[in-house]
């Protein structure tokens, strides 16, 4: 069953700037699929429009059924890092947690409380809960951002190159959390990098993009070749 279709999806910035061009991709319910691409392709593009932080210019977008037009941003069940990890400076680590969850949901505040301890300890960040993100370090702010998706209990995950602040060593740790984390939810990602080491041990499928055209799309061993 298909999770996320991508139906001749056109983007253009003002008239003469096409981001996006006639893309179209099916994605698995539970697959994890990366994009990779040079800086300018349109990979971000793609994950602002599907999760409504862009308008589509042509083309559609589809959640299960039903298309994203039809699905304001709060409602598409869906949780983005970033990879400034766009945490709220002046709210503690708890509150930025909490935030999404308080204003997309009617849960009493005990519940929410109780999924921001255990989304805290899957990072482990519980002893940070009552920081502000000054006070943290890139691989703790990153930890905090995922931990912020995870709360949510999205039925998609969107990565915008969320480990490409991290030095080298942090980075691969991050990458083998991550995978442990899918190992355990099983959720829709789409997950954007430079990295062809992550790509290459993160992914179910990897899609390249190129100037907004999909190259080509494949398992990691078909797009790179290598056993
Ligand atoms: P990537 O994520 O692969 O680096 P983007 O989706 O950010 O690519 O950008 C695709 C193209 O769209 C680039 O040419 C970029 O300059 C342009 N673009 C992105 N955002 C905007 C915007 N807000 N206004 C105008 N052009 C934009
Ligand atoms: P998410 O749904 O990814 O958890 P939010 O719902 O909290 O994020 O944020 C919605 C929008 O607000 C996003 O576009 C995000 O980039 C932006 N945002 C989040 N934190 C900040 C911040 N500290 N400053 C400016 N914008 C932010």
């Amino acid at each position: 069953m298909s999770r996320i279709q991508f139906d001749s999806v056109t983007k253009r910035y003002e008239a003469d700037i096409l981001a996006v061009d006639n893309f179209n991709l099916d994605i698995h319910d539970g697959e994890f699929l990366t994009l990779v691409g040079p800086s300018g392709s349109g990979k971000s593009t793609l994950l602002r429009m599907l999760a409504g932080l862009e308008e589509i210019t042509e083309g559609e977008i589809r959640i299960g059924d039903t298309p994203v037009n039809r699905l304001p941003p709060r409602k598409r069940d869906i949780a983005m890092v970033f990879q400034n990890y766009a945490l709220y400076p002046h709210l503690s680590v708890r509150d930025n947690m909490a935030f999404g969850l308080k204003r997309s949901t009617d849960l009493p505040a005990e519940e929410i409380n109780e999924r921001v301890r255990e989304a805290a300890e899957l990072m482990g960040i519980e002893e940070l809960l009552d920081q502000k993100p000054k006070h943290l370090s890139g691989g703790q702010r990153q930890r905090v951002a995922t931990g912020r998706a995870i709360v949510r209990d999205p039925a998609v995950f969107l990565f915008d190159e969320p480990l490409s602040n991290l030095d080298a060593k942090l980075r691969k740790h991050m990458r083998t959390e991550l995978q442990r984390l899918q190992q355990t939810f099983e959720t829709t990602t789409i997950y954007v990098t430079h990295d062809q080491e992550e790509a290459m041990t993160m992914s179910d499928r990897i899609a390249i993009l190129d100037t907004g055209t999909l190259q080509q799309v494949g398992s990691p061993r078909e797009v790179y070749n290598r056993p």
